[in-house]
């Protein structure tokens, strides 16, 4: 199994690290807690010992000179652990090394193992689970959907003072499919928003989340996504638009034309890119004075690093608010929250998540904001949660409500 799973990429990353530590720095887990099984040097070097064991024809043949090392159950835990608990799949560590060796794909290697072997956590494996028999029998949910949603167009409606304000579910040649995650907080604001701008949308039946990608399960996730496409070609929509959700987006956008080997006939944007277009366009009336606060960006790993979405929030954020302050560093150099690919869903990892958080909570500090504003549901969840364990005395938003708040 692990052949198939180690292309030419991971290899390359297997093999080119010469321990010079120069990422060591690099890892939020160790800036917040210096310890050597903190540094990605460290975590990659366990699934080496695996690789080598297994792969490398050296290591399979003396075993003892490199390391190489029997697999039982219980290092397959471990390995687990280290995968799934102690890396993020942040991306930062590639980053800083000089020879560009990607940690993060040799953890996600070693996330597929456990998957197949059974050592993945339960509470990723349901909700992956969950979200394709959602997409196997979507009658069953429809009713109950459509009446809630029709609550959330009441307070649509309210915020907005008008009755023509509307919600659409499963409209045939809508412009936009807008694909929420399970939150009345992404579906509201978003459609204050598409009423005030006149979009031609319709929203979708199914969430962006996809639980499936932590797990580096590939055939189930593809069967995730399979669902919204599905979706977008039966209401023959231009555009799918995924709400603010850091892992979703590039799942859709980059990785579904991979798993499916072909690009689709409709375009795959992000909601920032759509708010950011209408700011430039000039489709929504804006007013900086109804966010005076100081205000400071998260950059989501996912929407950031791995999605190049750094300066259309910004933008966004600038013409909504009048006191926008970065944090230190930022953009391509952003920490990750330590929340990132599915840690926020497991209970028992909470205080590894809070730690390894630290960083990101002396860097909200430091900004003096009293706002701060993510484009990802896991960060803003664990800065929420960061909010309360380190005292920040802070509001944590989305791009989308702040935007909304600011309509004049
Ligand atoms: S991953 Fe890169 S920076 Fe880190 S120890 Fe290996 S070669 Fe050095
Ligand atoms: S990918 Fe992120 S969390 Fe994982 S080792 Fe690198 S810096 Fe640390």
């Amino acid at each position: 199994m692990l052949d198939k799973l180690v292309d030419r990429r991971v290899l390359a990353s297997l093999e080119v690290c010469v321990r010079c530590g120069i990422c060591t720095e690099s890892c939020h887990y160790y800036r917040s807690n210096p310890k050597t099984e903190h540094t990605p040097y460290y975590r990659a070097e366990q699934v080496r010992r695996v690789y080598r064991q297994f792969l490398d024809p050296v290591g399979r043949t003396f075993p003892g000179w490199f390391g190489a090392k029997a697999t039982t159950d219980e290092a397959l835990s471990k390995l687990a652990e280290i995968a799934f608990a102690s890396c993020t799949l942040c991306h930062r560590c590639t980053f800083e090394c000089p020879f560009g060796v990607e940690t993060a794909e040799i953890m996600r290697v070693m996330r597929s193992v456990a998957t197949a072997t059974g050592h993945a956590p339960e509470m990723l494996v349901e909700l992956a689970n969950a979200a394709i028999a959602k997409g196997e029998n979507p009658d069953f949910f429809r009713d109950f959907y459509i009446e809630q949603v029709k609550e959330l167009e009441r307070e649509v409606q309210d915020r907005l003072g008008s009755s023509k304000a509307q919600i659409p579910v499963g409209q045939e040649g809508a412009r936009i499919l807008y694909v929420p995650l399970s939150g009345a907080h992404t579906i509201v604001p978003q459609a204050i928003l598409f009423n005030v701008a006149r979009e031609s949308w319709t929203l979708s039946m199914f969430e962006t989340a996809n639980y499936a990608v932590f797990l580096s399960d590939l055939p189930k996730a593809r069967r995730i996504v399979e669902r919204i496409i599905k979706e977008a070609e039966l209401l023959k929509v231009k555009e799918i638009v995924i709400t603010e959700c850091g892992h979703g987006y590039p799942a859709m956008r980059w990785d579904a034309p991979k798993w499916f080997g072909h690009t689709f006939p409709f375009r795959i944007r992000s909601i920032l890119e759509v708010l950011d277009e209408y700011v430039r366009k000039g489709r929504l009336p804006l007013n900086q004075g109804q966010n005076g606060e100081p205000i400071t960006y998260h950059d989501s790993c996912n929407l950031g690093r791995k999605g190049g979405l750094y300066e259309e929030p910004r933008c966004i954020i600038r013409a909504v608010a009048s006191d926008f302050r970065e944090m230190t560093p930022n953009r391509i150099h952003s920490f990750c929250c330590g929340a990132g690919s599915g840690l926020v869903a497991v209970p028992e990892w909470t205080d590894i998540r809070l730690q390894a958080g630290k960083l990101k909570a002396d860097q909200i500090r430091r900004t003096g904001a009293k706002i701060v504003i993510t484009s990802c549901d896991n960060c803003r969840y664990q800065i929420g949660e960061l909010n309360e364990h380190y005292g920040l005395n802070i509001e944590v938003t989305s791009i989308s409500e702040l935007t909304a708040k600011a309509l004049a």
